[in-house]
């Protein structure tokens, strides 16, 4: 579905990023992966997903905080591939405190990684967008991006202003052949959401399911996680041609949370 399309995957060496990266490289996009990790299992993903789709891989180590290494990225997507049709904006870290005790290299940590950094990019990317007619903006927000939790101020604030962005840049540029969509999941079992299980469970006291039903998925009405391969197929869909029409949206993928 995407032969011949090439994409940016940004925090694609873990969870949700991942998964959207292997399944643009089954649907036959080239892809530059993104992320932090140990460098032998990073090169093992890069060079398996080239073996088995025969699709071009590359990865960038841009540290989403600096948007000088952000745009070193793009630039090396848009020479190493030729141009990019599709960027991801993915990557994404969590602080949990009260507002009043809320760190504030951790703000500014949680700004620059989970909304910063996707100004950066569309910026860098968009030019060659314009000039072919053609892109696919896809930015993973959070069903934080259209409710609120106590404690999650910049993560919040951060999810908020990317449903914000991905709308303001749809409505200017669609008449350029470029969506740009936001995806808002629930409560997805990744690394991410292990740690607050156990920090959770430590801070509650109570066993690590317990914390699964009555605090993560307390709202989550199928009481299920979001399964990452279901994430993945939805920004197949958004960043293939069917999904032409489909631009300023804000998507929640989050067993009925944000409906509750
Ligand atoms: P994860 O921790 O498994 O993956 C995060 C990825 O981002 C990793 O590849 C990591 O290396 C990368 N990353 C972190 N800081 C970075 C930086 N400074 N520069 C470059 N890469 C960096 O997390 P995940 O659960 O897969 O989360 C991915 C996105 O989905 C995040 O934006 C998160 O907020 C969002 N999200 C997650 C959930 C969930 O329940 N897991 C729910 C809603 C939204």
């Amino acid at each position: 579905m995407l032969k011949r399309k090439s994409a940016i995957v940004t925090g694609s060496t873990s969870g949700i990023g991942l998964g959207i990266a292997q399944a643009f490289a089954r649907q036959g996009a080239d892809v530059m992966l993104n992320g932090f990790g140990n460098a032998d299992e990073i090169e093992f993903t890069r060079a398996q997903l080239e073996r088995e789709h025969g699709v071009r891989v590359l990865y960038s180590a841009a540290d989403m905080s600096q948007p000088a290494q952000v745009r070193a990225m793009a630039q090396a997507a848009i020479e190493g591939f030729g141009h990019v049709d599709i960027v991801v904006n993915n990557a994404g870290i969590q602080h949990v405190a009260p507002v009043e005790e809320f760190p504030e290299e951790k703000w500014d940590a949680v700004l620059a990684i989970n909304l910063s950094s996707a100004f950066h990019l569309i910026k860098a990317v968009v030019p060659q967008m314009k000039a072919r007619g053609f892109g696919r903006i896809i930015n993973v927000a959070s069903a934080h991006g259209l409710t609120a939790s106590p404690f999650k101020s910049a993560y919040v604030a951060a999810k908020h202003g990317m449903v914000g962005l991905t709308r303001t840049i749809a409505v200017e540029l669609a008449e350029h052949g470029i969506t740009a969509n936001t995806i808002c999941p629930g409560y997805v079992k990744t690394p991410l959401v292990d740690k607050q299980i156990a920090d959770q469970a430590r801070a509650h006291g109570i066993p690590p399911e317990q914390v699964v039903r009555e605090v993560l998925l307390s709202h989550q009405a199928r009481k299920q996680f979001v399964q990452v391969e279901e994430l993945a197929a939805l920004a197949v869909f958004l960043a293939s041609d069917a999904a032409a029409s489909m631009t300023a949206t804000a998507i929640p993928m989050d067993g009925g949370w944000t409906q509750h």
